[in-house]
């Protein structure tokens, strides 16, 4: 195993114990895997995501606050990461009818279901009011369509009302407070619907920006009391970050990157910050240790209130549960020192570079025994096999300590969230790329499946 990196500004990733072994000791195995399903591949590992509810769960317990974490199911497309969200506990959030679809036959049950998404179809709502699944409401025109659908004498909807906190007026998902306002004197005394309590979703990473939100949330729940309301929730939805690589790695690479850094010649406009300060569960600790009110901690107020905390993370439930591999089939000097390594598969299965942004980790080569090496350059860019010049999966110019050659493999780790599928698709006709489902019984006896 060879991490890429321009020797000074190394991006080594973090890996789990277990991809950890998988790449250093199991090349020949991820070559057969390769072999027999296809380039590019992508290995999920669901027990990474069964931890990562864990630990958030072991902060919960510690400020002894009552909760409901949902895993934001579209950050990846694998039915087996639902299902390890599901057996550690967790609901699921899905945002369209087919992830209900999904969540419902691999056994969720409707109080385990919120659909937090903005856009829903008719036949969305009907299928999440069959199943009695808790409804985020993103505006009015959504609670008029949603009571169309009510009658007399069913059990109540379970509703949440989603907050557009003061400071995000360009945004164009949920209710300002007043028309939250509104919304709650149109329901109250409606007994077809039951609020059950406010939600927000904000961009952006900063566990501040979800306590200032919170704090907007407080000041509706008192009002939803002045309604004859009786909320249960407050839900802050995602954005818990995932680290991926060391903070100081981080740090260095954006103070000594360049222009020249780039086969673009340009430095990416945005990027995530891939060597984050906190944790997913520090996020969470510092937030329920902030001051909700004058007198009470976030989570003292939760425990003084008898409310629970729910929250939809994708991303940091999805982190370490998957890596994507890369066959090269060729790797071509260019001009000096420069060259591409051409592989097999298309940066829409390995998404960074369609958003502007770039992979900030390193990418791991694991040679293949066979063909000598014969470039002579000593850093590469790295481009999918489409004949779109703007299929590139590293701009970054990447040197590596071992020359590559066509049969190596190359692997991006830590693809579950986001990267590994939400742009694929069949261009050139080339068959979508596969996943394969890998666990590990208690006997340590690996079980290699295909994750359909
Ligand atoms: C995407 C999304 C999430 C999950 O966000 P992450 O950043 O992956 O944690 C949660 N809630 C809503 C409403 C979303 O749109």
């Amino acid at each position: 195993m060879h991490s890429g990196h321009k020797s000074e500004a190394a991006l080594l990733p973090f890996l789990s114990a277990f991809t950890k072994n998988l790449l250093t000791e199991k090349g020949d195995l991820l070559d057969a895997w390769a072999e027999e399903h296809g380039s590019p591949l992508h290995v999920v590992l669901p027990s990474e995501l069964s931890g990562n509810v864990k630990a958030l769960r072991v902060v919960f317990d510690e400020f002894n606050v009552n909760h409901a974490i949902y895993y934001g199911a579209k950050v990846n497309k694998s039915c087996s990461l639902m299902t390890a969200a599901l057996e550690a506990g967790a609901g699921i959030d899905v945002s369209s009818l087919f992830e209900l679809r999904d969540a419902e036959r691999l056994g969720a049950a409707g109080w385990q279901i919120v659909a937090t998404g903005p856009a829903k179809t008719k036949e969305f709502h009907e299928n999440l009011v069959r199943l009695n699944a808790l409804i985020s409401i993103d505006s009015p025109e959504e609670l008029n369509d949603l009571t169309q659908l009510l009658f007399d004498g069913e059990k109540p909807q379970p509703v949440l009302f989603r907050l557009r906190p003061r400071g995000h007026d360009r945004s164009r998902f949920g209710m300002n407070a007043s028309e939250i306002g509104a919304a709650m004197k149109k329901i109250a005394g409606d007994a077809r619907i039951r609020l059950l309590g406010f939600h927000f979703h904000l961009s952006g990473y900063r566990w501040e920006d979800r306590l200032e939100a919170f704090r907007q949330a407080i000041d509706l729940m008192v009002e939803a009391r002045g309604n004859g309301l009786d909320p249960k929730i407050i839900d802050i939805g995602g954005g818990l970050p995932v680290q991926y690589v060391e903070q100081s790695d981080w740090l260095r690479h954006l103070e000594s990157q360049t222009e020249d850094d780039y086969r673009t010649g340009r430095i990416p406009a945005s990027l995530y910050p891939y060597g984050g300060t906190l944790s997913a569960p520090e996020w969470l600790r510092n937030l329920l240790a902030a001051a909700a009110t004058p007198t009470l901690t976030v989570a003292e107020y939760l425990r003084h209130e008898g409310l629970t905390l729910a929250m939809e993370p994708g991303r940091a439930l999805a982190d370490q549960s998957a890596f994507s591999l890369f066959r090269v089939t060729r790797v071509k000097d260019l001009n000096g020192r420069n060259g591409v390594i051409f592989v097999e598969g298309s940066s829409f299965s390995a998404c960074e570079t369609w958003f502007a942004s770039e992979f900030l980790i390193d990418p791991i080569l694991i040679p293949q025994s066979g063909a000598k090496a014969t470039s002579r350059a000593d850093r590469f860019y790295i481009a999918g096999h489409s004949c779109l010049d703007e299929d590139v999966i590293s701009n970054r110019w990447i040197e590596f300590p071992v020359t590559p050659k066509a049969g190596d493999l190359l692997v991006w780790s830590n693809t579950a969230g986001y990267q590994m599928d939400l742009l694929e698709n069949e261009f050139h006709r080339h068959p979508m790329p596969k996943r394969l489902c890998i666990q590990e019984s208690t006997t340590g006896k690996m079980s290699v499946t295909l994750d359909n």
